[in-house]
C-alpha cells in the first residue's frame, strides 16, 4: 500500500522539537498578555474578498499565493494567508470598536497558508503569533508592539536580528510620491509584468530582489524626502521612543514590504543567519484597512513574527531553550497486580499536579526503566509483587541512582514536596 506524505511545502511538528515551537510561540505572546492584549481566535478561511480588498489586488499574496476554493455551497472562501484582515474583520462585526476602549489591543497565534514556491524557511503552511492595535493613532502604540517583538526575542536568548524601520506616508503624501516614483520607473528598462506593477503598486517595484532591477532604481525618488510634516513628526516621535527604549534599529528608507495596507510605520525584523528568507516577523501601521473592508475609519498598527522561522534563527545562533522534562515521575510495575496498583497511583499523581507517565505495553523491569530514563523523568516509582505486600514502592532518584522504600500512601505528599 502506499504510504502517504505531508503535501509539499508542508512539515509536520513532531516530539522533541515540537517542544521549541510551542516555547517559542509562548515567548512571543507573554509580553503580550503582559501589555494589555487580548487572546483573538478567527476561522482557518474567510470569504476570499476580505483578502482581495484587505491585502490588496495587486499583491503576489492575492494574485499568486492563497488557496481559494468554491464551497458546495457556492461560496468563495480562501485558507487565511496572514492574519491582519481577518483579526480587524473579526472585530468590526463584534464592535469592539464601540466599546469606548481604544485601543482595540488584540493577539493571535495560528496557521497560514500560502501557495509560494517552498524553500527553506518558506513553506506553504507556517505559524505566525500576532498582534493588533485597533482604533488609536499613537506614535506610542507604534513604538510598544516594535518593543513587544524585540523584548520576545531577546527573552527567546536571540541577537543577531536587526530592525528595520521607515515611514510610508499616508493619503496626503503617498499619491504625490506614487506620482514621482511612477514617473521615474516609466522611463526604466523592464519586462512586462513588473511595467503593470508600476500602474498598480509602483513602491512594490522597489522590492523587488533582481539585480538587474535594484541597479536601475539608484537614483529612484524616495519617500523620505516626501513624508508630509505629519507623517514626519509622527515618525519622528516612533523614532524616539525606540531609542529612548534602548532598542536598536535601522532606517530603512526602501522598505516596503509586501501587502497593500500599510501607512507610516513599517517595520521588518530580519536574521542574518537564515540566508535569503531573513524575514522573522514584520508589520506596521494600517490607517485605511478598516475603511478598505467596510468599516469605519480605525486608525490601527500590528505585527506578525513567524514561528517556523523564529525557530530557524534559534537553530542558526545556537540558541538551546531550557526546556524542563515534561515528565517529573515515571512508573514501572512488575506483574500485573502491580502495575494495577500503580496505575491508581499515577492516576492520583497526576491530579496532584505532578507530571507523571508509566510503562505500558507488559515490559520487562530493564526495558521499563529504559523508558523511564528516555523520559527525563527526575524520579521513578517501582513496584513488583514484594512491594505491594510491604505496602511500599521503591523510589529512585534519577539523577543520584539512589533508592528508597516509600509507603505506598506517602508517595504523593512526599514527590509532591521533593518536586516542589
Ligand atoms: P508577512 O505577513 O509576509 O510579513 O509575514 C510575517 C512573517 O511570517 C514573516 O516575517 C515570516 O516570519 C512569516 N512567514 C511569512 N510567509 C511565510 C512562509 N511562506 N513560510 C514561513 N514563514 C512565513
Amino acid at each position: 500500500m502506499n504510504t502517504f506524505k505531508a503535501p509539499k511545502g508542508t512539515y509536520d511538528l513532531l516530539p522533541p522539537d515540537s517542544a521549541t515551537f510551542l516555547a517559542v510561540r509562548e515567548a512571543i505572546a507573554a509580553p503580550l498578555r503582559n501589555s494589555g492584549y487580548g487572546y483573538i481566535e478567527t476561522p482557518g478561511f474567510e470569504n476570499i474578498e476580505l483578502f482581495a480588498r484587505g491585502v490588496g489586488e495587486s499583491t503576489d499574496i492575492v494574485t499568486k499565493e492563497m488557496y481559494a476554493f468554491e464551497t458546495k455551497g457556492g461560496d468563495r472562501l480562501a485558507l487565511r494567508p496572514e492574519g491582519t484582515a481577518s483579526v480587524l474583520r473579526a472585530a468590526l462585526e463584534a464592535n469592539l470598536h464601540k466599546t469606548g476602549n481604544l485601543p482595540v489591543k488584540l493577539w493571535y497565534s495560528g496557521s497560514y497558508y500560502r501557495y509560494e514556491r517552498p524553500q527553506k524557511g518558506r513553506y506553504r503552511h507556517f505559524s505566525q503569533v500576532g498582534a493588533e492595535a485597533i482604533g488609536a493613532e499613537d506614535p506610542a502604540l507604534d513604538a510598544e508592539l516594535i518593543i513587544l517583538a524585540d523584548q520576545a526575542y531577546r527573552s527567546l536568548g536571540l541577537r543577531n536580528f536587526r530592525i528595520l524601520l521607515n515611514s510610508l506616508g499616508d493619503k496626503e503624501c503617498r499619491p504625490v510620491y506614487r506620482a514621482a516614483l511612477q514617473e521615474f520607473l516609466r522611463g526604466l528598462d523592464l519586462d512586462e509584468d513588473t511595467r503593470r506593477r508600476i500602474d498598480i503598486n509602483p513602491l512594490r517595484v522597489l522590492d523587488d530582489k533582481r539585480a538587474e532591477v535594484q541597479k536601475q532604481l539608484d537614483g529612484a525618488p524616495l519617500l523620505s524626502d516626501y513624508l508630509c510634516d505629519a507623517c514626519r513628526a509622527y515618525h519622528k516621535e516612533v523614532r524616539e521612543l525606540l531609542s529612548a527604549a534602548g532598542v536598536v534599529f535601522e532606517d530603512d528608507v526602501k522598505l516596503v514590504r509586501g501587502l497593500d495596507y500599510y501607512t507610516r510605520t513599517t517595520f521588518e525584523f530580519v536574521h542574518d543567519g537564515l540566508g535569503s528568507q531573513s524575514a522573522v516577523g514584520g508589520g506596521g501601521r494600517y490607517d485605511g484597512l478598516s475603511e478598505m473592508i467596510g468599516g469605519p475609519a480605525l486608525p490601527s498598527v500590528g505585527w506578525a513574527l513567524g514561528v517556523d522561522r523564529t525557530v530557524l534563527a534559534l537553530e542558526a545562533e545556537g540558541v538551546e531553550l531550557d526546556i524542563p522534562a515534561s515528565t517529573s515521575v515515571y512508573a514501572v510495575a512488575l506483574g500485573d497486580e502491580a502495575k494495577q496498583r500503580l496505575f491508581a497511583l499515577v492516576t492520583e499523581l497526576r491530579k496532584a499536579g505532578v507530571a507523571t507517565d508509566m510503562a505500558y505495553g507488559g515490559k520487562s523491569m530493564k526495558a521499563g526503566m529504559k523508558n523511564a530514563n528516555r523520559s527525563g523523568a527526575r524520579f521513578a516509582v517501582i513496584a513488583g509483587e514484594r512491594d505491594l505486600a510491604e505496602g511500599v514502592v521503591q523510589l529512585k532518584d534519577m539523577e543520584s541512582g539512589g533508592q528508597e522504600a516509600v509507603a505506598m500512601d506517602a508517595v504523593v505528599t512526599l514527590l509532591k514536596d521533593k518536586l516542589v
